[in-house]
């Protein structure tokens, strides 16, 4: 797996004009194991949306070095998951392959055996024919990676993967996150668990809707850092000015 590095070149996202996260600036290199985190509100998932091209940046340039958005493998928040649609968690996983070859219909042998052994990389050996909308959170979170498994991206790009997720599956599923930077992927991942970042991402970026620090964790994370994202988030107001800076105009 050849690792892809994304390039963010003065990224600015906002929603009705009203800036979210503005002027970011830095590269995930190729292979990197990156954690985005910050305090609520502060741009996280609106970024990763702006790097996978589901929002289009108001200014500055998200640089894929030439993967389509459909080559990166993308798991949003929970919360943004519709879990009522009747599908069998072998369908959702076989909707990874879909993403990668653009084809359900006539799902080659190959591809069922692929998906059969991502359930059984993610613990849910004979799970296939279960609704997920049966599942534990844990559970339907596996399904997930196993499809991540199957879409088999150069990036990869998680939403707080582990919030409202047993220890046991967070345990498991971080080891898949390991053999995904092993293999050489570039993985971004919202976390909000310093421990955990410190412990697992080499890289950090601290967002509080501006960029605090971007760089190696330990760095980022420092104390100044994370007292200057407080204080930030402190200061929001939800009612903001309007950004009257057209696009593509520099600060
Ligand atoms: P985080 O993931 O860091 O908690 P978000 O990226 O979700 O932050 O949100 C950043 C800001 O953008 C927040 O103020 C949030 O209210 C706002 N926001 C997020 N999604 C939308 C939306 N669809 N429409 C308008 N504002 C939004
Ligand atoms: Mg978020």
């Amino acid at each position: 797996m050849k690792g892809t590095g994304i390039t963010l070149r003065d990224v600015t996202v906002a929603y009705d004009r009203r800036p979210a996260v503005h002027h970011v600036e830095g590269a995930f290199e190729p292979g990197s194991l990156t954690a985005v985190v910050g305090p609520n509100g502060a741009g996280k998932s609106t970024l990763l949306k702006a790097i996978v091209g589901a929002l289009k940046p108001v200014s500055g340039v998200v640089d894929r070095a030439g993967l389509r958005s459909r080559d990166l493998g993308y798991l949003p928040q929970a919360a943004e998951i519709d879990r009522s649609f009747p599908l069998t968690v072998a369908d959702t996983v076989l909707l990874g392959a879909w993403r990668r070859t653009g084809a359900l219909r006539g799902v080659d042998q190959a591809t069922g055996k692929q998906a059969r052994e991502a359930l059984s990389a993610v613990g849910l050996e004979g799970f296939g024919r279960r609704a997920v909308g049966a599942l534990s959170a844990g559970q339907f979170q596996r399904v997930l990676f196993a499809r991540l498994l199957l879409q088999d991206a150069a990036v990869i790009l998680l939403d707080e993967p582990f919030t409202a997720i047993d220890a046991r599956t967070t345990r498991d599923l971080l080891d898949l996150v390991h053999r995904w930077h092993n293999e050489g992927r570039t993985v971004i991942t919202v976390l909000h668990d310093f421990e955990q970042v410190r412990a697992h991402c080499p890289q950090a970026l601290l967002l509080a809707r501006e960029q605090i620090a971007w760089g190696n964790t330990d760095t980022v994370l420092a104390p100044a850092n994370l007292l200057r994202a407080r204080a930030m988030a402190e200061n929001w107001d939800e009612n903001a000015a309007i950004c009257e800076q057209p696009a593509g105009t520099a600060a």
